[in-house]
């Protein structure tokens, strides 16, 4: 104990807090390091050269029986954690989908923990619940849905699917909710074969199970062929299996590829089946009028996810669930012991009631943050700014002789590799790309991933960072070119 206070008679000890000169002090520090650490980004690797098991190495095998200093802690910050940090925040990391935290974004975050609310319930934090649902309206109106939806925040994509999943189900009225999935006939669920993972591990979850999945086949430019979704839904009813589910995804998650949802809705709709339409990285370009040509028919979804922790700079986690049948959520998940009724349940929202978790974060605080501190229409402008950087990346690669692209670029992720001259044989191919990408990766300078198109290796490059501009773009462009002309002579 680091307070001691003596009583009258005998010796009381209190567990107290760091006294407010001391957070206020180490408060500081640590902004003022955060500032450094976004401003000086640059200069770090962007992914560490660290062998597994090199981090945990370095820290003890149990922890401090007594109090540390502080300055010890933020020590080994630079010391032990830095060193195996891949730097996502980094404008040369182009891997994946980037998730990048811009500085409203944090203090949005630093304040949630402050707070340290618990949003079970209306009651247990009243702005936590209606500051979630106010900026969910205004999200709604960004994304252009009508104003039959609304919004839940969970933490991620895969979760907010698995709710959806959920409600798809629910909507069955098989009585799941009380008898479980004994003695109900196999339910199917339909996404494309470039949907998501998280799609199946929400049937696998929900006790669907792989095989309750069918993945149906896309076409030139990886979207779901319809009339191939059609002849599924119609063979499964014909042997007795329900369609409960249709999965359709706005930016799949290797290419960006658009699946046809207006298509897929009319099908949906024809057979009373549940739409979900997984737009986690792209979703948020529904803010800009020219793409709307993406989202024709999202408004008869019945949910649709979009992560605004991805390309909209919210710190992650944050994911938003919209959907036009909250209440079939509500029907799937609620469950209210008498420890959480309170007296303001027939007017307000619980959202306790939309989920599998009680405790919820006050996460809309960081989304509010963004959305005010930059308004609409400067954040609209970096999302052209990227959708530009990529399109221009693109061109470079379609102009070059040696590099072909993989797939369209409807958003800013390229898909391509390289080819040189004479070099026709796909075993080697691919051997040749995946070497240029670990090389690529090796100098520390650029961070790619890659994903395998028509047994294709395939390299991805997104620019969807907050810190991307073009001179990291052109920059990772001739590193690529001069990776490749060290080990390929044309
Ligand atoms: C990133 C992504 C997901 C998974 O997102 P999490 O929030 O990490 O669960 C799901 N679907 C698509 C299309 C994605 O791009």
């Amino acid at each position: 104990m680091r307070n001691e206070h003596l009583g009258n008679m005998k010796t009381e000890k209190h567990f107290e807090d760091m006294p407010p000169e001391e957070f206020r002090k180490y408060g500081k520090e640590l902004i003022d390091w955060t500032a450094n650490y976004l401003n000086g980004i640059e200069k770090y690797p962007v992914l560490p050269d660290v062998k597994p098991g090199e981090i945990k190495s370095k820290l003890p095998k149990s922890a401090p029986e007594e109090s540390e200093p502080m300055e010890n802690i933020l020590a080994d910050i630079d010391k032990v954690i830095l060193p195996g940090v891949t730097h996502w925040q980094h404008p040369n990391f182009m891997a994946y989908f980037n998730s990048t935290a811009s500085g409203p974004g944090i203090l949005g975050e630093l304040l949630s923990a402050a707070f340290n609310t618990n949003g079970m319930v209306w009651k247990s934090c009243p702005s936590l619940t209606e500051l979630e649902e106010t900026v969910l309206i205004w999200f709604r109106q960004l994304m252009n849905l009508p104003e039959n939806f609304s919004g839940i925040i969970y933490d991620t994509a895969s979760v907010s699917s698995m709710h959806a999943i959920a409600a798809a189900r629910e909507s069955l009225n098989l009585g799941i909710r009380e008898k479980g999935m004994s003695g109900i006939p196999k339910l199917r669920l339909y996404c494309s074969e470039h949907a998501h993972s998280s799609i199946e591990k929400g049937a696998l979850t929900l006790g669907i199970g792989l095989d309750g999945v069918t993945k149906i086949p896309v076409d030139t430019e990886f979207k779901m062929i319809p009339a191939e979704l059609d002849k599924a839904i119609q063979r499964d009813k014909a042997n007795g299996i329900i369609p409960f589910c249709v999965v359709a995804t706005i930016g799949t998650t290797s290419t960006t590829s658009v699946d046809p949802v207006n298509e897929i809705a009319a099908i949906c709709a024809r057979e009373k089946i549940w739409l979900h339409v997984d737009g986690a990285h792209a979703g948020v370009t529904a803010m800009l009028p020219e793409m709307s040509g993406h989202f024709k028919g999202l408004e008869r979804a019945d949910s649709f996810v979009v992560n605004p922790h991805k390309w909209l700079t919210v710190p992650v986690d944050l994911s938003i669930l919209f959907t036009r049948k909250p209440e079939i959520i509500k029907r799937a998940f609620s469950l209210v012991p008498e420890y959480l009724k309170t007296a303001e349940d027939s007017v307000v929202t619980n959202y306790m009631d939309y989920g599998i978790q009680l405790g919820r974060r006050f996460r809309a605080l960081k989304l509010w943050f963004v959305l005010r501190y930059f308004g609409i229409s400067d954040l609209r402008e970096m999302l052209r700014e990227h959708i530009r950087l990529g399109q221009l990346y693109a061109s470079w690669i379609d102009e070059h002789p040696m590099f072909e692209r993989l797939a369209p670029t409807p958003f800013s992720t390229t898909c391509f590799r390289a080819k040189p001259d004479g070099w026709e044989d796909e075993t080697k191919l691919n051997q040749l790309n995946e070497k240029l990408m670990n090389e690529v990766n090796a100098t520390g300078k650029l961070f790619i991933t890659h994903t395998k198109l028509n047994g294709k290796f395939t390299i991805r490059l997104v620019i969807s960072g907050l810190r991307q501009q073009e001179r990291h773009v052109k920059d990772a462009w001739q590193l690529i070119q001069n990776t490749l002309n060290k080990f390929v002579k044309n």
